[in-house]
C-alpha cells in the first residue's frame, strides 16, 4: 500500500521536495496543499501585460546555483535555459547624485570614484587580525576594510540581495565564503588570490547544462516560472489550490492536516511554508521551537515592473543599486530588457524592475515613487505602456548573527520531537532559490531512512 505524504506550500521548496520524493521511486501518494491559486510561491513570471515581467527572482548565476543546475539536468530542461555572460552587464551605484559604474577591470578599479577608500583598505587588509565566529556584515567590513567599503559595496549588496540592513545581517550566513577566507587564509585578499588560482583548475563550463559557461547568468525561455511549471508537469503528485492549512495534529503515527476546506491524514509531512507560518502551525506541539521561528524577522518588498514600447534606457547593463546613506525610495533597478533581450516581445522595448523600500504606501504611491526615482536617476520621464505592481509582505527572512547555527539546532530538535514531520524553506540554510532546492533534497535524504513501506 502507498504511504501518504502531504507537502505544505507549492513554492520552489514544496515542489522540489515533491520532485526528490518522486525520485526515490517509493510507493508514495503525494499531495501538495497550497493556499493560493497558483504554484511557484515567490517565483512569479507575468505575461499578462504584453511584456515579460518577473515579480520575484529574475536571474541566477551559474556558479552560485549548483543545486538548480543539477535539477535542470534531472528535469531535462537544458534546452530551455537561456544564458548571458555576466561580465558585459555593468552594474551601477547611485552615488553623490549620479550613477557610477562599478569597476570591472584593474584600470577602472584604480580610476573609479567608488574605489578610493577600497584601494587604501586593500593595501592593509591582509594585516588585520582574524576574528573567529559570527558578527554583522557591517562589523566585519569595518574591522577588515573601512567605512567607505561598508557603505558603498556591502551595504548595497545586502539591500539588493536580502532587502536587509547591513548593520544587523550576519556575515557567516550571508557571505559564508568571505568569512571562510578570513578564517582559512587569514585575510580576504589572500583568500581571493587562492580562489583565482583554484578557479584556473575548475571547468569553464557547467557539467550539468552543456555549453553554459560557469561565469554566466541564466533564466529560462519562458522565464523563471518555467522551473516550477516543469517540476509540476513531471511529478506524480496532486496539488490542491486554494487550500489554506490551518492546523496540524497527531494521532498515533498519523499526521492530521486541517485546511479551510477539509481534513486530511498522512504518514509523513513536509512543511515548506514561510518561517512565520511554519512557526504558527506547530506552536501548540513545540512551543519553544515555534517561539524561535517567530523571532526571525522578514523584510517586505514592493516590486514595480515598467514596460515601454521604445528604447528609453540611457545606459546598458544589469541595473543599479542605491546605498542606504542616500535615503532613496528606490532600492534598486534591474534593466531586464538589457539583461535578457530574448524575453522582449518587440524589437524596441524597455523593461525595468524597480524594488522599493517598504514604507507602507498604497500601490499608486509606490508606482509614483518608482516613476519619480527613475526620472531622477535615469532621466526617463516617458509614461510606461504597462505597469505591474506586487507587494510581497515578509518576503525575505533576515539572517541575524548566529542564525544558521540556531536554525540547524532548531531543525534537529524539530525532527526529534516530531519524527514524521520535516522542515524545508528559505529560512533554514539560505534565502536563495538554490538554497531552497538544496534543502529540499537534503530533507528527502534525511527522511529516507525513516520510511517504512507497508
Ligand atoms: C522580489 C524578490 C526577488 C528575489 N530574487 C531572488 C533572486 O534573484 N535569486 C534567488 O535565488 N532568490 C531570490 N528571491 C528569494 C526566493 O525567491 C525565495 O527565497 C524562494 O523562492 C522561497 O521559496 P519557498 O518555496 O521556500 O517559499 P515561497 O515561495 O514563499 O512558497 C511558500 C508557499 O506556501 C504557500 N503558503 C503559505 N502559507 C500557507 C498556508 N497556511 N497553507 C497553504 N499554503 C501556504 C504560499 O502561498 C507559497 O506558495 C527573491 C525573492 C523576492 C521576494
Amino acid at each position: 500500500m502507498k504511504k501518504k505524504v502531504i507537502i505544505l506550500g507549492a513554492g520552489i521548496s514544496g515542489l522540489t521536495t515533491a520532485w526528490y520524493l518522486s525520485q526515490t521511486h517509493l510507493p508514495l501518494d503525494i499531495v501538495i496543499l497550497e493556499k493560493s491559486a497558483r504554484l511557484g510561491g515567490l517565483i512569479h513570471t507575468d505575461h499578462t501585460t504584453g511584456f515579460h515581467f518577473e515579480k520575484g527572482p529574475r536571474t541566477f548565476a551559474v556558479q552560485k546555483c549548483p543545486a538548480i543546475m543539477r535539477l535542470i539536468a534531472e528535469l531535462g530542461m537544458q534546452e530551455d535555459v537561456i544564458w548571458s555572460e555576466a561580465r558585459p552587464h555593468h552594474r551601477y551605484l547611485w552615488h553623490e547624485g549620479e550613477l557610477q559604474r562599478f569597476p570591472t577591470n584593474p584600470i577602472s578599479f584604480l580610476l573609479s570614484p567608488l574605489t578610493k577608500g577600497f584601494i587604501r583598505a586593500i593595501l592593509s587588509e591582509w594585516k588585520q587580525p582574524v576574528k573567529v565566529g559570527d558578527e554583522t556584515v557591517w562589523e566585519f567590513v569595518l574591522r577588515r576594510f573601512n567605512y567607505d567599503v561598508a557603505r558603498l559595496f556591502f551595504d548595497p549588496m545586502v539591500v539588493g540581495i536580502f532587502g536587509g540592513d547591513v548593520r544587523h545581517i550576519s556575515m557567516r550566513s550571508c557571505f559564508p565564503k568571505l568569512k571562510a577566507w578570513e578564517e582559512t587564509y587569514g585575510s580576504l585578499t589572500k583568500g581571493f588570490y587562492h580562489r583565482i588560482k583554484e578557479k584556473r583548475k575548475e571547468p569553464k563550463y557547467s557539467q550539468d547544462v552543456e555549453g553554459v559557461p560557469m561565469s554566466a547568468i541564466f533564466s529560462f525561455r519562458l522565464g523563471i516560472e518555467q522551473l516550477p511549471q516543469s517540476i509540476m508537469s513531471q511529478i506524480p503528485a496532486s496539488i490542491q489550490y486554494n487550500h489554506t492549512v490551518e492546523d496540524v495534529s497527531f494521532e498515533g503515527s498519523q499526521v492530521l492536516v486541517k485546511t479551510d476546506k477539509e481534513q486530511l491524514t498522512a504518514d509523513y509531512l513536509f512543511c515548506c511554508l514561510p518561517v512565520k507560518e511554519a512557526g504558527n502551525l506547530f506552536e501548540r506541539h513545540i512551543p519553544e521551537i515555534s517561539k524561535e521561528f517567530a523571532k526571525v524577522p522578514s523584510a517586505s518588498i514592493a516590486v514595480v515592473n515598467f514596460g515601454y514600447d521604445a528604447n528609453v534606457l540611457p545606459l546598458q547593463g544589469f541595473g543599479y543599486l542605491t546605498p542606504t546613506y542616500a535615503y532613496e525610495e528606490i532600492l534598486g533597478v534591474v534593466f531586464d530588457s538589457s539583461v535578457f533581450p530574448r524575453h522582449n516581445c518587440k524589437d524596441q522595448e524597455t523593461r525595468l524592475t524597480i524594488k522599493l523600500r517598504d514604507s507602507g504606501l498604497s500601490e499608486e504611491k509606490y508606482v509614483d515613487a518608482a516613476l519619480r526615482g527613475i526620472r531622477r536617476h535615469l532621466g526617463i520621464s516617458a509614461r510606461p505602456k504597462s505597469i505591474s505592481f506586487k507587494y510581497v509582505p515578509l518576503a525575505i527572512p533576515q539572517f541575524g548573527v548566529g542564525h544558521l547555527e540556531k536554525m540547524l539546532d532548531l531543525k534537529n530538535r524539530f525532527s526529534q520531537q516530531l519524527p514524521n514531520c520535516h522542515l524545508v524553506g528559505n529560512y533554514l540554510q539560505g534565502v536563495s532559490v538554490d538554497a531552497c532546492v538544496a534543502r529540499a533534497k537534503e530533507a528527502v535524504q534525511e527522511w529516507l531512512p525513516t520510511f517504512s513501506g507497508g
